[in-house]
């Protein structure tokens, strides 16, 4: 059963958590016991492919799924036409670091990774539970999950996705990858405003309760694709087992022997299945939290202070651009031993006073399994450079900036552990920056869109994605652009709801 990280409301089963997407006070669903598992269970997995892998995992967290639902599920989100690598999560050695690539699917990110198993599961579970509205997912991006989003959703049963984005806000592929997406059930528009204004829109639909009355009325629930929801968390803890089963069969790591992992974090979504990994059983020693200049995580794993009273960056490294990890509340309800009193002060304390700290003993159980540093522009921009150089490897800014920090790590910790970087982007779909760290120039010297795609494929002799390519010959399907207070308008336009 799942429960709430601030304890209210009944325990949900995984599929009414589902749906839900959040809990009625704000909370965050958890499960209320983390499943253990043993040895023999790498040993099992070693000889199966990423699919079964998901199967095995999954099953212990969705227990109201039966297998043939599973089955389905992993097969409609995990193939070979939606990635390009057979391993859907491949492990690759670069020189003695292991890197797993969560970047072969349609959109080149790691969200791909669960938004494409979370439609699944959401169409599943409607009709498991018997609700027979159709599920609006609404979605204010910056860039990178919009596309996975509507990748994921587009031609679900009983499922429509609206995605707005801030007009001339984002990179130029980005906004093609968007406005070119096709699927009988996909909206996309541009808003007339940043980022910020976008996700207020949003906001302001969700809480806006006759509109919401009025679309239930008409069978209609509004819902999210952001990575709070636990059907996005979940598909997550797959690929640190199956990085962990690759180690064994290709890379002569004995089970139940420790690894690290490097992840870049952002909403601490990623990380966090990771530690859900570890609480199951595998044997992880250090989960290495990577922040960019906007490093709230940073200091708050070294001090316990959460202070979220600072300048915000827009970096290189735009999709770890923020500053409230939603996540990270689901990690505080469990180094508190489930205290969810604490973890409503702390929130409410967020809230109020935009800080919180805790207490000594959830320091200590913090630290015990992560260490973190951070990395800045320049840096990262060195280190593609340099394992570019050195290694012939193409790094993009978000697993440049893991490297980095892994340097840090060894440098103060002397660890040997075998280690893995979590790689979340490819380098191409953010090309002008890694265009600009290879050349050693400056953003504004290179070529942007299609042209640093052609020379950075041409400097590297790396084949630009097919799915990148392909969009300069694609039909431009959305081109609706709304000023900022038009949005709730758009939304009733678009579901009859006027
Ligand atoms: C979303 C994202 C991240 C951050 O992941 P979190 O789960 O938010 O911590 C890192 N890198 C890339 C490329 C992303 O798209």
């Amino acid at each position: 059963m799942y429960i709430c990280t601030r304890g209210m409301g009944e325990s949900s089963t995984a599929s009414q958590a589902i749906i839900a997407g959040m809990s009625g006070d704000g909370g965050l669903f958890d499960p209320s016991v983390i499943p253990r598992i043993n040895t023999q269970f790498f040993e099992q997995l070693v000889s199966l492919k990423y699919r079964q892998r998901a199967v095995k995992i999954l099953q212990y967290f969705l227990d109201d799924f039966n297998q043939e639902e599973l089955i389905s599920s992993v097969q409609a989100a995990y193939n070979d036409e939606k990635f390009s690598s057979l391993a859907i999560a491949p492990v690759v050695r670069v020189g003695d670091i292991f890197v797993l690539e969560l970047w072969h699917g349609p959109t080149l990110a790691f969200k791909d990774m669960a938004l494409q198993l979370l439609p699944q599961l959401m169409a599943k579970a409607l009709v498991k539970t018997g609700v027979s509205d159709e599920i609006v997912i609404l979605v204010a991006t910056s860039g990178d999950t919009g596309k996975a989003a509507l990748e994921g959703f587009k031609d679900v049963q009983q499922t429509r996705i609206i995605v707005f984005f801030p007009h001339q806000g984002v990179s130029e592929i980005q906004q093609l990858q968007m406005v070119t997406q096709d699927g009988s059930n996909v909206t996309v528009i541009a808003v007339k405003g940043n980022f910020d204004d976008t996700q207020t829109g949003v906001k302001k639909i969700f809480g806006n309760l006759p509109l919401n009355h009025q679309l239930n009325q008409g069978g209609i629930r509004l819902s999210s694709a952001n990575s709070i929801n636990w059907g996005r968390l979940v598909p997550q803890i797959v690929y640190y087992f199956s990085a962990y089963a690759d180690l064994i069969k290709k890379e002569g790591l004995v089970a139940g022997q420790p690894v690290n992992f490097v992840v870049p974090t952002g909403n601490f979504g990623n990380i966090l299945a990771g530690y859900y990994a570890k609480e199951m059983g595998l044997p992880v020693n250090k989960l290495i939290c990577a922040s960019n200049s906007n490093n709230i995580l940073t200091e708050f794993i070294r001090t316990g202070q959460y202070n979220r009273n600072r300048d915000f960056y827009k970096t290189i490294s735009p999709s770890m651009d923020i500053l409230i990890s939603s996540n990270l509340e689901r990690l505080l309800f469990h180094v508190s031993g489930g205290h969810a009193a604490a973890v409503r002060q702390w929130m409410n304390d967020l809230n109020a006073k935009a800080t919180y700290t805790v207490n000594p003993d959830c320091l200590a159980a913090i630290q015990s399994v992560f260490w973190a540093d951070w990395a800045d522009e320049r840096q990262t921009s060195q280190r593609i450079q340099s394992v570019y150089s050195s290694r012939q490897s193409l790094l993009d800014p978000h697993t440049a900036v893991a490297w980095e920090v892994y340097d840090s790590y060894v440098r103060s910790t002397g660890d040997a552990t075998p280690t893995v970087i979590v790689s979340t982007a490819s380098p191409f779909k953010f090309n002008e920056s890694v265009l600009a760290a290879i050349k050693r120039q400056n953003l504004r010297e290179v070529p942007g869109g299609f042209a640093a795609l052609a020379e950075l494929s041409a400097a590297t002799g790396w084949t630009v994605p097919g799915q990148l390519q392909a969009l300069q010959y694609k039909e431009i399907r959305h081109n609706y652009v709304c000023g900022k207070d038009e949005m709730e308008s758009i939304v009733r336009q678009t579901l009859g709801a006027e």
